[in-house]
């Protein structure tokens, strides 16, 4: 039993809490709950140190040099690629390709993939739950291209409708691009079954694991997807840093995404010749520091288990929606069978942004707006929501005093 929350867990939660020191102090008077960890989740000691250690013992440009410091930089950049090949399950290191996060890897598909493989009157698929991250750079590519995008709607439940899906799959149909949650109603999409359909029309198939990665298993090869993109900051590591996976296949066709230094073989004013994999896509000087301090926020997330993370979690939000469910003026938003610990809800007579600033006066962190999601808003008939999101330093307390205070707020402004 874990003292703290009272629940069976083979986690130790006030141990986990020790390792954030963010969590440990006071907004605007009050212990900070912090509920915003879809936006991005709170950092570990070990990768904060590892931030420090890089920049006090071994900050140097990584690859061409031959000096100390440029070997063990180069090592450790190395060491964070093989173990997010392991953190994915991809079948080749070089299928691993340093980004600034999910946002940039989807516009490296979009318009490298893009770029070569879309033609007039070919079809881009995403869904209704999409973020603007996979929305906008498919509306860019289809529009340079005369391609058509066409969206998979979704359900009253926020659960993505694949009876349509199946009916949209053509042999027009080139490219697949769905989350594997959704960061504005947790939603966990049935990817495994969405890429099979996909590949059976030819499509190749790109996975948005914004919201998965620091709570769901990823297996690319078992789920089959030609390109699997995660944000480093939404799994306890640092800003600024992600991967694309990507099929080898795939990649080794696809042309630069970007050019300069790194990315070539070989230079002329003539000519140039790209580099291997993966640098042909690493141009320029990438973000070393934290890219090496990545490699803590999965040791991180192994040390605790994807599982029990993923139990520890559930628990929590089983316990919110509960509550929350409870209070009469309070709709629950986005109410899918299989979620990822993600809360969105509306209160009667209150707006969002209201509650959240209210919320923010009691210590309480939580995000108000459309989550930049703005056409499932739309489609949801609402402006925007109050979201609260946990991770596995959250505890059932906070949520107690989640509820106790939207209580509060609400009675007070009645
Ligand atoms: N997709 C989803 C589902 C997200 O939640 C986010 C971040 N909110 C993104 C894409 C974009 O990620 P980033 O801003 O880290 O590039």
């Amino acid at each position: 039993m874990n003292p703290l929350t009272a629940i069976p867990s083979s986690l130790d939660i006030k141990k986990i809490r020790d390792q954030f020191p963010v969590l440990h102090q006071r907004v605007n008077g009050k212990p900070l709950i912090y509920f915003d960890n879809a936006a991005t989740n709170q950092k570990p000691k070990q990768v904060i140190n590892a931030l420090v250690e890089y920049y006090q013992g071994y900050n140097a440009n990584i690859h061409r040099g031959i000096h100390t410091l440029a070997e063990q930089a180069t090592k450790a950049y190395e060491t964070t690629r093989h173990s997010m090949q392991k953190f994915v399950n991809a079948e080749h290191v070089e299928e691993i390709i340093f980004t600034r996060g999910v946002t940039e890897s989807i516009n490296l598909v979009a318009s490298s993939y893009g770029r070569v493989f879309l033609k007039e009157n070919d079809e881009v698929i995403i869904s209704g739950l999409e973020h603007h991250s996979n929305i906008v750079p498919w509306q860019m590519a289809c529009e340079e291209k005369k391609a058509k995008l066409k969206i998979i709607p979704i359900t009253e439940a926020g659960e993505i409708n694949l009876d349509v899906y199946q009916n949209q799959l053509s042999a027009r149909t080139k490219i697949v691009s769905i989350n594997h949650a959704s960061n504005s109603l947790g939603t966990i999409n049935p990817i495994k079954k969405i890429i099979k359909l996909a590949h059976e029309v030819g499509a190749v198939v790109l996975i948005d694991g914004a919201q998965a990665a620091a709570h769901l298993k990823i297996d690319v090869q078992a789920f089959g997807c030609d390109f699997y993109c995660i944000s480093s900051h939404k799994m306890y590591g640092p800003t600024g840093a992600g991967i694309l996976y990507g099929k080898k296949e795939l990649l080794e066709k696809m042309p630069p995404y970007m050019g300069g230094g790194e990315m070539i073989k070989d230079v002329t004013f003539e000519k140039t010749t790209y580099n291997d994999l993966p640098y042909k896509f690493e141009a320029g000087t990438p973000n070393i520091a934290d890219v090496v301090a990545l490699n803590e926020a999965v040791n991180f997330i192994n040390e605790l288990g994807k599982d029990q993370i993923a139990e520890y979690e559930n628990e929590l939000l089983a316990y919110a929606t509960k509550q929350l469910s409870a209070i009469p003026s309070v709709k629950l938003i986005g109410t899918a069978k299989e979620k990822v610990a993600v809360q969105s809800f509306i209160i009667e007579g209150i707006h969002h942004f209201d509650m959240g600033q209210m919320l923010d006066t009691r210590g309480i962190a939580v995000r108000t707006g459309h989550h930049c999601t703005q056409p499932l808003m739309e489609r949801l008939g609402l402006e925007g929501t109050v979201r609260a999101s946990f991770s596995v330093y959250n505890t059932k307390e906070e949520i107690d005093e989640l509820i106790e205070s939207i209580k509060r707020i609400i009675n007070f402004l009645k």
